[in-house]
């Protein structure tokens, strides 16, 4: 059985409409509402459907609650909760997703309690499961059998972040990967797999995203010079203005339109830090009217057609703050030529100088300052000195690398590796 079901308050008998009317922007009694409905809802939704449950696969911690449903259950049944939580344990898996300490929720157990979230529940046993304030996180690692962080790199993250959590399962690392037939054109598979004239399809995608662009923003790039795509969501770690820290370095190829880049992106509604991004964006888009674009509405469209039609793609995370960052695996399996900080998923693929390159050496402090300034330095260098001389001056490597490209990640980051692994590594026991 397929069949996804999604659960939806905005029924007419119900006085709580509104609860699953928003997916972001709440934190305090909404959030939890909503978690009581996704967590203790879903499982009472299974039961009422009659579909039996093998593993139960918790996706971040916000579905943590449907464990506490469980281990109620069982104790209505006779056990003690003990023997509740250990049973549980064993039918739960869970995957941890966010590599900063902020963005992983927490409740304060008052707030949980009136709210009903206890479920029969006493307080010191929900404190023992997520302490106080009760971490969403820590209580997924402690309600399952087997956790895990989506990239090798964010393993090794995750588990030094959870060091200290006593009694919680082992996180190992499951890259995440992308839907190869939504995000790969067509037309640059059979290029690849025909052996065929790879840097004419490129021209040929590359001429639509630039046509796209024009509709969009009124601004005609040139289809000759390099072009540089970066779209993700505009949350300060990505630092998507880096290009931008040392003006009087970037500032004359952007003047003669040496680099182009088109950039796209969304702010979460509450963070003001990641809308000065935006507004920074637009200001430098109003400074390189012929070579900086910034397109509204960040939405998969958009998406399909940076990965698709931009010569390099460009990410310079703080390390080791990108968990894993699909897109650039939409990019890689597009022939666009990865031009990447050592972060999230590309320590794992990249070849450097030979499938895209990487920017710096993998250094990390938590003096952002000097990380900034380390970081922008090796953005120069790598984009400067190694891919504007490629892209200029030889054709024929820039085409070796994006076959190459292709070749090193259209299986090893295709969702059928991932699906075997969390098959083979999560859902069935050893
Ligand atoms: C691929 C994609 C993402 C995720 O990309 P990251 O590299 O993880 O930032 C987010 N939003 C849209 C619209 C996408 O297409």
């Amino acid at each position: 059985n397929s069949t996804l079901y999604l659960l939806d308050t905005d029924i007419p008998e119900n006085n709580d409409a509104w609860i699953t009317g928003q997916l972001y922007g709440w934190f305090g009694e909404e959030r939890i509402a909503q978690e009581i409905v996704l967590g203790i809802g879903g499982v009472k939704a299974m039961r009422a459907l009659g579909i039996p449950i093998d593993v139960y696969h918790f996706n971040e911690g916000h579905a943590a609650l449907a464990a506490i449903e469980l281990i109620r259950e069982k104790m209505s049944g006779g056990n003690t909760f003990e023997e509740a939580w250990k049973a549980t344990r064993e039918e739960v898996v869970f995957t941890t997703h966010t590599p900063i300490k902020e963005g992983n929720e927490t409740h304060p157990l008052d707030r949980l309690e009136y709210m009903s979230a206890f479920n029969g529940l006493t307080r010191d046993q929900m404190e023992r499961i997520g302490g106080e304030p009760f971490n969403m996180t820590i209580a997924g690692l402690r309600l399952s059998r087997i956790s895990n962080a989506v990239a090798q790199l964010h393993a090794d993250t995750a588990n030094k972040m959870w060091k200290e959590v006593a009694g919680r399962s082992d996180i190992i690392g499951i890259t995440n990967a992308i839907h190869t037939p939504t995000w790969v054109d067509e037309r640059m598979t059979q290029a690849y797999e025909e052996n065929g004239d790879l840097w004419a399809v490129h021209k040929e995608i590359k001429g639509e995203l630039i046509d796209f662009i024009k509709e969009r923003s009124g601004i005609s790039l040139n289809a000759d010079n390099l072009l540089i795509g970066f779209s993700r969501r505009a949350a300060p770690y990505k630092r998507s203005d880096l290009i931008f820290s040392q003006p009087e370095i970037i500032e004359p190829y952007l003047e003669s339109g040496k680099i182009q880049i088109v950039f796209s992106g969304k702010a979460h509604p509450l963070d003001d830090n990641g809308k000065k991004i935006v507004s920074n964006l637009v200001a430098m888009m109003k400074k390189y009217p012929k070579s900086v674009v910034f397109l509204e509405n960040y939405d998969m469209t958009i998406g399909a057609q940076l990965t698709r039609g931009s010569d390099i793609w460009l990410n310079n995370p703080r390390r080791p703050l990108e968990a894993s960052g699909t897109s650039g695996m939409k990019a890689a399996m597009n022939g666009v030529l990865n031009c990447s900080i050592l972060d999230g998923w590309w320590p794992e693929a990249c070849i450097d100088g030979e499938n895209g390159w990487q920017i710096g050496d993998g250094f990390e402090t938590t003096d952002f300052e000097v990380l900034d300034k380390h970081d922008s330095d090796a953005l120069y260098d790598t984009l400067l000195n190694r891919v504007l001389p490629t892209y200029y001056e030889n054709r024929e490597q820039w085409v070796q690398m994006m076959k190459k490209s292709i070749e090193t990640t259209r299986t090893e980051f295709a969702t059928k590796r991932m699906l075997d692994e969390y098959y083979n590594r999560m859902y069935i026991k050893a």
